[in-house]
């Protein structure tokens, strides 16, 4: 199914077009990579800009071929992405519309769409990854408060972060899904320590999260105390939604700038190559046909809901790798080792997108057990 846009869309890209065209010339130059309170001022300006032109709140509020067309359009014109906002625009903020109270909408929602608030994943433990429920960052109630003592890792933008949606075991004695909770933890809070971690690809985009008898307020609690699981698997549904649009237009646009590149350097001669480059074409035209036949559906601007979104995000990231790895032989030895370093760390990064958001082979395992109806494998 080819998505076609009704007239009041294509005006909505037409304006859009034409404010991004004006907005982009204006934004400040990027900040280095490594300069991560530089980033987050960036960050949080470019949410501001798109708050006041009215364009703040679309992953939320709009219907998803008009997130589709903002995505689309905002990438093809080289804006930023999310970036430190990703966690408040993505996951946290749409959990806490879903399932937080009016006073907590009130509270969170608002500075999250002026761009005056990052915040941070605190999920993953170091023995709680893919199996996420056997976290142990343990809270106990002590009046009016939590007080948390545990350890989160791979917390991305902590060190900038101003709040953390948090899960904590608040039952020990309880089945282990039953007896989590989550909670919105500032990040500011006494006992809290931000180690960041160092990888192979530079920038410290992650840290490790110390938490030795931090207080947080009940009152910060989202959802009923022991339901946390359940609000958790609000959280992730979110995570595969609209973050891979803008990321397959892009996708698509480099590896068009390889074949150039290709043609021009001799290196299209060869077939195996140009065999390489088509099969990546065909992979990502597949993925964006099935991004806009979801749409179309009535679906959502993502990928696809349920375990359909394992499917693509399987698929996606592997071509994402597979991208990097055909740049790295177009450009040769001393392309790749451009000055800004910018292929370099492309590459490097693509290697995380089978990880992170679940990694291929928990992708693998939702295929096999829900669409395949295949026995479990433990
Ligand atoms: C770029 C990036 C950003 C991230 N940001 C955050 C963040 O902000 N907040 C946060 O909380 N976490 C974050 N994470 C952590 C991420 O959620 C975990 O890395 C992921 O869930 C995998 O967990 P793990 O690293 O502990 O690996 P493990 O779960 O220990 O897995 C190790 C290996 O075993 C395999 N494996 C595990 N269980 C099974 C199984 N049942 N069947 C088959 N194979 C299995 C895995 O596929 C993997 O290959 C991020 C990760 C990345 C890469």
């Amino acid at each position: 199914m080819d998505l076609t846009y009704t007239p009041e869309e294509e005006d909505f890209r037409a304006r859009l077009r034409e404010w991004l065209a004006k907005a982009l010339p204006e934004l400040p130059a990027r900040p280095d990579p490594l300069d991560w309170p530089g980033r987050r001022a960036y960050d949080l300006g470019w949410q501001r800009r798109l708050y006041d032109a009215g364009y703040g709140s679309l992953h939320w509020d709009a219907p998803p071929a008009l997130r589709l067309i903002f995505l689309e359009e905002t990438e093809l014109a080289g804006a930023p992405y999310v970036g430190a906002n990703f966690v408040g625009l993505l996951h946290a903020g749409p959990t806490i519309a879903a399932e937080g109270t009016d006073e907590q909408r009130a509270r969170w929602l608002p500075p999250i769409l002026r761009g005056e608030a990052v915040w941070c994943q605190g999920f993953s433990e170091p023995d709680a990854g893919s199996d996420l429920a056997a976290l142990r960052t343990r809270a106990v109630r002590d009046g009016d408060d939590y007080v948390i003592t545990g350890q989160k890792t791979w917390t991305s933008h902590a060190e900038i972060a101003d709040w953390c949606e948090l899960l904590v075991r608040t039952d020990p004695e309880a089945p282990r899904h039953r007896g989590i909770s989550w909670l919105a933890m500032p990040m500011d809070a006494p006992g809290i320590t931000v180690r960041p971690l160092r990888t192979l690809a530079g920038p410290a985009e992650f840290a490790e999260v110390f938490l030795d008898e931090v207080r947080v307020p009940v009152a910060n609690r989202v959802g009923a105390e022991h339901d946390g699981w359940r609000v958790t698997m609000v959280t992730l549904s979110f995570e595969r939604g609209t973050a891979f649009v803008g990321e397959v237009v892009a996708c698509r646009r480099t590896l068009g700038g390889l074949a150039r590149t290709a043609r021009a350097n001799g290196r299209w001669d060869d077939p195996v190559l140009r065999r390489r480059l088509g099969r990546l074409n065909a992979e990502f035209t597949a993925l964006w046909r099935l991004i806009q036949w979801n749409v179309g559906a009535g679906g959502e601007a993502g990928g696809a809901p349920g375990a359909g979104g394992s499917v693509f995000k399987l698929r996606y990231s592997q071509a994402r790798q597979e991208l990097y790895d055909a740049a790295a032989e177009v450009l040769g030895a001393s392309g790749a080792l451009d000055a800004d370093q910018e292929w370099t760390a492309a590459r490097l990064s693509s290697l995380s997108y089978t990880i992170a958001a679940g990694t291929s082979q928990i992708q693998r395992n939702i295929i096999a057990e829900r669409i395949l109806g295949l026995p479990k494998g433990r």
